[in-house]
């Protein structure tokens, strides 16, 4: 896949996440503080234990065992009860970053540039805005708050261990370069491992679909082994990176697993040789032991999110990329003075080699004007910048001698438009999808230019006339209807200019002529700019623009330039000729 958005690196992850959890210091401080009352009440039940041996071995009498039975007890109530008051808050804290993180996501895409979201394809941005945010919601959800208890636990728990008795705090620590050092090597290599799983998962649904949706192409092309071979090695490589991660695992697991008991082990060791050396007492030898014990859950806890918690990372990253797009226009305050729509010197380039050189144009207010020449010549190209869609590299395409890319967008929409056969429609009602050009116009206003279209007579035969919901999985509108609703919405954003790419805005042939009505009422009155790849088109234009690689060739009326007997001259004997 094209990768264009940026993607955040290290430091500015973490710089957000914390911003995100210092932003409600309150919230983070109750969830917390919750966690470590369950975690410190869940820490008194070892110590207890620990006087309970001592008791029993001194001849305590049944009653004391009795009471520390009943303390333990009460302690496990409040314990069970802290964690529920926890979780509730830690889920509603997670939810309101949750919240906060997709509503910046989604101004960071809308405010992204056009030039950007059509150069990068939907495919990443898509991925962004599905699979990411799942990621991403799945770590705010359960990893963050599990790694946040289990890590409160742990430290709390250590804690107790070291209180009731330092030196048999030491035996743990043998295995803390064991955790630290395997766990480090797994999650170096994981991430990408299962990526690549992921990657190779895709490869095998993507040829296997090619394959069912190209089934008569491969048979009559006999290319049933060829096809064959590419599953076998899309599978091959399936096969190879799931063995890795699973080589990984196998080697991880163990020693993690290893790494939980060992230190019970050395503990209970260490103990009994402290025990007979008169250096700690039978009972702080139990509670020990029983520490350690009981860090095994938490320490699982913590390490089995890790990797969770790094993918949630990756995710987090993608997201924060998307408001790491440079802005490609700024709204200068200026308004035009006019709606003369003319290109100065403009050069624009894809990559590193300029499509456009130096292109002089002034188009005039109401007036026709055909752009034809060869594919590939730059028209398309300059449609978009007269569009302000994107903005010149050099030069400057202004209105009214506002440069477009100084415009708001809203403001663009309502002097220059490109007409392509985009035409999405959109989950909510007619009437919404219709606004979405101009969100304060009235109810006659729709009503209005959906008329102007020819459109409000199916529209107001629609079970709940405008009210009805369209869009996928709701009413759905046929390709023209459409098309008709996109024609609607330029109709409310009224803009003056339009530019037409007539190999995008190429009506469905069934439903041309009655379009074609629609579409003219909607040119009527504006300026056009067409893009022309049928001649006649340039005919009937009352200005004609030959490009030429990536400059303008001639420019003049048909009657001009034929008798001109330059490029637009050959152009149109031969293609009168071939008719
Ligand atoms: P026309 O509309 O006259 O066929 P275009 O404006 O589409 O010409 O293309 C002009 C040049 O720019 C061509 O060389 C084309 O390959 C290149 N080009 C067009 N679109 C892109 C793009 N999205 N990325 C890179 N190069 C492009």
């Amino acid at each position: 896949m094209k990768q264009i958005l940026p993607i955040a690196d290290g430091p500015a992850v973490r710089r957000y996440a914390l911003t995100l959890l210092r932003r409600h210091p309150g919230a983070l401080s109750l969830t917390i503080g919750l966690y470590a009352a369950a975690a410190v009440s869940g820490l008194f039940a070892p110590a207890l234990l620990g006087n309970l041996v001592e008791e029993v071995r001194s001849g305590g009498s049944s009653w004391t065992v009795d009471k520390i039975a009943l303390t333990i007890a009460a302690f496990l109530v409040v314990q069970t009860l802290l964690i529920r008051y926890a979780r509730l808050a830690s889920a509603k804290f997670g939810e309101q970053m949750l919240a906060e993180l997709r509503e910046e996501f989604i101004d960071h895409t809308l405010a992204l540039p056009l030039s950007t979201v059509e150069s990068a394809g939907s495919g990443d941005l898509l991925t962004r805005s599905s699979r990411d945010v799942e990621e991403m919601s799945e770590a705010v959800r359960y990893a963050v708050p599990a790694t946040l208890v289990a890590a409160v636990t742990v430290v709390l728990t250590i804690g107790a261990l070291a209180l009731v008795s330092p030196i048999l705090a030491l035996p743990w620590l043998i295995t803390v370069p064991l955790l630290y050092f395997s766990t480090r090597w797994y999650l170096k290599r994981a991430t990408a491992g299962y990526l690549r799983e992921n990657a190779s998962y895709a490869e095998i649904n993507d040829s296997l679909a090619e394959t069912v949706d190209g089934a008569r192409t491969v048979e009559a092309l006999r290319l049933a082994a060829s096809r064959k071979v590419r599953l076998d090695e899309a599978i091959g490589e399936s096969w190879a990176a799931e063995r890795y991660t699973l080589y990984l695992r196998c080697w991880w697991f163990p020693i993690v697993e290893f790494g939980y008991v060992l230190p019970v082990a050395a503990t209970a060791f260490a103990g009994g040789l402290f025990y007979t050396n008169d250096l700690v007492t039978l009972g702080q030898a139990t509670a020990a032991v029983l520490y350690v014990q009981q860090l095994i859950n938490p320490l699982d806890e913590l390490l089995s999110w890790l990797d969770r918690l790094q993918v949630g990372g990756v995710s987090l990253a993608r997201l924060l990329g998307v408001a790491q797009v440079p802005a490609d226009r700024e709204a200068s305050g200026r308004q035009p003075a006019g709606s003369e729509l003319a290109a100065r010197d403009v050069r624009y380039s894809y990559g590193t080699r300029d499509v456009l050189h130096g292109i002089d144009l002034d188009v005039r207010p109401g007036e026709r004007l055909a752009m034809v020449g060869p594919s590939g010549a730059g028209k398309s190209t300059l449609g978009r910048l007269l569009a302000g869609i994107h903005g010149p590299r050099t030069g400057s395409v202004a209105v009214g001698e506002v440069p477009l890319i100084e415009l708001p967008l809203d403001d663009l929409r309502g002097q220059v438009a490109l007409v392509t056969q985009e035409h999405h429609v959109f989950l909510g009602t007619l009437h919404e999808n219709v606004v979405l050009a101009r969100p304060d116009a009235t109810r006659e206003q729709v009503r209005a230019a959906l008329s102007a279209v020819d459109a409000l007579t199916w529209a107001d035969a629609l079970p709940d006339g405008l009210d009805t919901l369209v869009g996928s999985g709701e009413h759905t509108l046929s390709p023209a209807e459409a098309q008709q609703l996109a024609l609607a919405r330029l109709v409310l954003a009224d803009p003056h200019t339009l530019v037409l790419d007539e190999a995008t805005s190429l009506l469905d042939p069934r439903a041309a002529r009655h379009l074609e009505r629609s579409l003219a009422a909607v040119l009527e009155g504006r300026t056009v700019i067409a893009i022309a790849h049928r001649l006649h088109t340039a005919h009937d234009a009352d200005r004609v623009a030959v490009v030429e690689d990536g400059q303008i060739a001639e420019l003049g009326s048909h009657a001009e330039l034929v008798a001109a007997k330059g490029p637009y001259s050959a152009l149109w004997s031969s293609w009168h000729g071939g008719k």
